[in-house]
């Protein structure tokens, strides 16, 4: 009888791929076991129909699942077996097991919680191998449940027989559980008193309904929830958040509703309905009626479908088209997870609180993506995608890395075995609170990757960073080497991860990243062969006075910019006559800010493509205090977008020692040029906009041409405007260049982490 030993790996344990395997064994008559082994599943099959059984394995997998590869060899076997068996996991220690992430409810579990004759009829915790959650719940492996949150809540019966049934979808399903025997609601008025009411869900829609603001804890974090219909709401939730502009994402029951306000294409859709359930960013339609108080000035809005059962039953009760769904944190600090923080924290936030008694053992935030000319660009990579790793055995197969990212919108990532797990966001590590989470989640992440030690610590190369001091304690610690990584170098890093190539010119535009000769860059033009680069050409270098205070205040840059083009008197007049109120101080300050660049004081240098979109942005009014990270130039992006004017701008390039610059002040001249002849400030946006894209892209393509490279690249926080990377790509294409960017990372800062890692492992292997 033929006997093989099949070797299987990727997301391939606490998905149900083991009782699947022995559903299908039964059906082919396969005879032998199927067993956890370290980070692999092992079959060993015995039988008639092993072809079909090895085909089947893969064309039948569970959802969840999966395969990063299977391998099989016919062996020897004198010993005959009589039945398939599913064999008690053994913990390899030298293997790196592959935690699944959080997921949305599956379509099972959907009918279920429909069904008035099931025994899980409405129960807000129902879930099964196929969905539920893993990251949130688990504390450390291997994965069986008295290692996750739900060890508090032992099986009952009825339970215990399906958890222990191979032929049941719940079979070892760690998250399972039922109302007899799993977690349960609690409703809480504002005084932390309990409301008893024997369906909490419909009791809090009756009170979202009546223009209450509810905090929700969900699976692995927390939301607040309001009416979208409802102006004076939505302001009243901006106020007591201080969160006077910042996008709320909001939450429909289906897809035939976000239909009736927003343009989804077909990628859009099946991301809204797979899985991972992120928050996708999707245009407005024209019947969009919803208050502007939710998206302020924005033409997109991010929409999101029910993941969990909570959420599912929330739109059973509702005739509301949407509610708001924006996680609750204060601003800048981790989102709050226990019920004692909920209750505390968000006293004066939140009018009322749902709250269940399943502890969170590791947040994690709604993932946010975007499509960009159909290619797939995370602006945050969390929930349903973390822990999911990165295969990067090209770069190295048996390093452990350990890179610490940048400092705002931050990740970590751990390198073990040659897979990437990114971390969940974590967020601005200059907040205390942040600071801890962020440890906090570097020792729960190499716990469930069994990473005890690290070969290398890659850091930023800003010396003030709490990362970079974070990143010394650990290397003594581990005695591990410490790697300095530039921080465009490693946003150019993931996007040659992204598509495969091994050498590039790229551009790499952003809010700011320290440069190596001490200067913010962020409109960069860089060569890079993974393991080094080179700086090509940039945006021309600007004062920025105050350094900070400008990127919330982008009046003080444009002042900067124009300084040298008007004689100082008229320059005053401009911005008092146009700008005075877009400065903190008014006039008063507008007079220092020249005195400033006048003496040269405090007015540190930047290239920054991300201020100068800013400073387009206040000079035609559209945006003049920043309230949330990336305001000024997303507001630019939603005002350019309503143009289909062709006005040009001139392009002007200069020298900067040996480097070529674009003249950033040639385009913010004209740009108050045109806006003083009256022109529409839409279509200045759109051709500002253009100027510093195209500017970017001839900058590039002569770099490219100069290093004998056919691929050009673009990365960073500003390729978010989707406008700004499609006339670059146009630009580049029709140079005869290939034009890659990122696809499946971030473009943003929270992909920083993972090229910090590549380029510390490259450099080693
Ligand atoms: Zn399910
Ligand atoms: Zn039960
Ligand atoms: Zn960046």
């Amino acid at each position: 009888m033929e006997t093989v030993k099949v070797r299987i790996q990727g997301i391939v344990q606490g998905v149900g791929f083991r009782p699947n395997t022995y559903r299908i064994a039964k059906n082919l008559n396969i005879n032998g076991y199927v067993r956890n082994l370290g980070n692999l599943v092992e079959i060993i099959a015995q039988g008639e129909n092993i072809n079909e059984f090895i085909e089947s394995l893969s064309n039948e997998k569970p959802p969840v699942c999966k395969i990063n590869s299977i391998e099989y060899e016919n062996i020897d076997c004198n010993k005959m077996f009589y039945d398939f068996k599913i064999l008690e996991s053994s913990l390899n220690s030298s293997g790196t097991s592959v935690i699944p992430p959080d997921l949305g409810l599956c379509e099972n579990c959907l009918k279920e919680l429909r069904d008035k004759n099931n025994r899980r009829y409405r129960f807000p915790f129902i879930a099964c191998t196929d969905c539920g959650p893993r990251f949130s719940v688990i504390n450390s492996i291997p994965y069986d449940r008295n290692r996750t949150t739900m060890d508090d809540f032992p099986l009952c019966e009825e339970c215990l027989i399906e958890y222990e049934n191979p032929l049941d979808r719940r079979y070892h399903a760690e998250a399972s559980c039922c109302d007899k025997c799993g977690p349960s609601l609690s409703l809480y008025n504002s005084e932390s008193d309990e409301i008893f009411d024997t369906n909490p869900i419909k009791k809090a829609v009756e009170l979202l309904d009546d223009g209450n603001i509810m905090a929700m804890k969900g699976i692995g974090g927390t939301h607040l929830v309001c009416k979208v219909t409802d102006d004076d709401i939505i302001l009243n939730l901006r106020k007591r958040l201080n969160r006077p502009n910042q996008p709320f994402a909001i939450m429909s029951s289906d897809i035939e509703t976000i239909k009736t306000f927003a343009e989804i294409n077909e990628l859009e859709e099946n991301s809204l309905k797979s899985i991972e359930s992120p928050i996708v960013v999707v245009k407005k339609n024209k019947n969009y009626s919803f208050p502007d108080s939710l998206a302020p000035i924005l033409h997109n809005i991010g929409v999101i479908l029910p993941h969990s059962p909570i959420h599912h039953l929330l739109f059973d009760y509702t005739t509301e088209p949407a509610y708001v769904m924006t996680s609750a944190n204060i601003p800048g600090e981790p989102m709050l997870i226990n019920n004692k923080d909920i209750l505390n924290e968000l006293n004066g936030i939140a009018d009322y609180f749902l709250l269940h008694n399943r502890k969170i053992a590791n947040r994690c935030d709604d993932s946010v993506i975007r499509y960009i000319d159909g290619k797939l660009s995370f602006i945050r990579r969390s929930r349903g995608y973390t822990p999911s790793p990165y295969n990067l055995k090209k770069y190295s197969n048996d390093l452990n890395v350990l890179a610490l990212g940048s400092e705002l919108d931050l990740t970590f990532t751990i390198l073990k075995n040659g897979l990437g797990f990114v971390s969940q966001h974590i967020g601005n590590t200059n907040k205390f609170k942040t600071y801890q989470f962020l440890q906090d989640g570097i020792k729960h992440l190499s716990g469930i990757t069994s990473t005890n030690n690290f070969d290398l610590i890659a850091v930023d190369m800003h010396p003030q960073f709490f990362t970079s001091s974070l990143g010394v304690e650990l290397s003594e610690k581990y005695g591990a080497e410490l790697q300095k990584i530039q921080h465009h170098h490693a946003h150019g890093a993931v996007l040659a991860f992204d598509n495969n190539v091994d050498e590039l010119v790229f551009i790499g535009a952003d809010g700011v990243g320290y440069g190596d000769d001490k200067v913010a860059w962020g409109g960069e033009i860089l060569y890079s062969d993974i393991g080094s680069y080179e700086r090509i050409a940039s945006l021309s270098p600007q004062k920025i006075p105050g350094g900070d205070i400008s990127t919330k205040y982008p009046a003080r840059f444009l002042l900067s910019i124009l300084y040298d083009v008007y004689d100082k008197e008229e320059l005053r007049i401009l911005f008092l006559n146009n700008y005075a109120n877009f400065f903190k101080y008014g006039e008063k300050e507008i007079n220092m800010v020249i005195k400033q660049l006048e003496k040269d004081f405090n007015v540190p240098i930047t290239t920054s493509a991300g201020r100068v979109l800013d400073s387009i942005s206040v000079a035609l009014g559209i945006c003049g205090k920043r309230t949330y990270e990336g305001e000024a130039s997303m507001k630019l992006e939603s005002i350019a977008y309503k143009s289909n004017n062709n006005l040009k701008i001139d392009l002007e390039f200069k020298k900067h020692g040996n480097r070529p610059v674009l003249d950033t002040t040639a385009i913010l001249k004209q740009v108050i040029e045109m806006k003083n002849k009256g022109l529409n400030i839409k279509d200045i946006a759109k051709a500002a906009q253009d100027a510093v894209a195209i500017g970017l892209g001839k900058m590039a393509v002569d770099g490219a041409n100069l290093k004998n490279i056919d691929v050009i690249g673009a990365t960073g926080g500003v390729m978010y405007n989707e406008a700004i990377s499609n006339s670059i790509k146009e630009h580049v294409e029709k140079q005869g260049f290939k034009f890659i960017r990122n696809n499946n990372s971030c473009a943003g800062d929270g992909s920083v982490s993972l090229g910090q890692a590549i380029i510390s492992a490259y450099r080693k292997g």
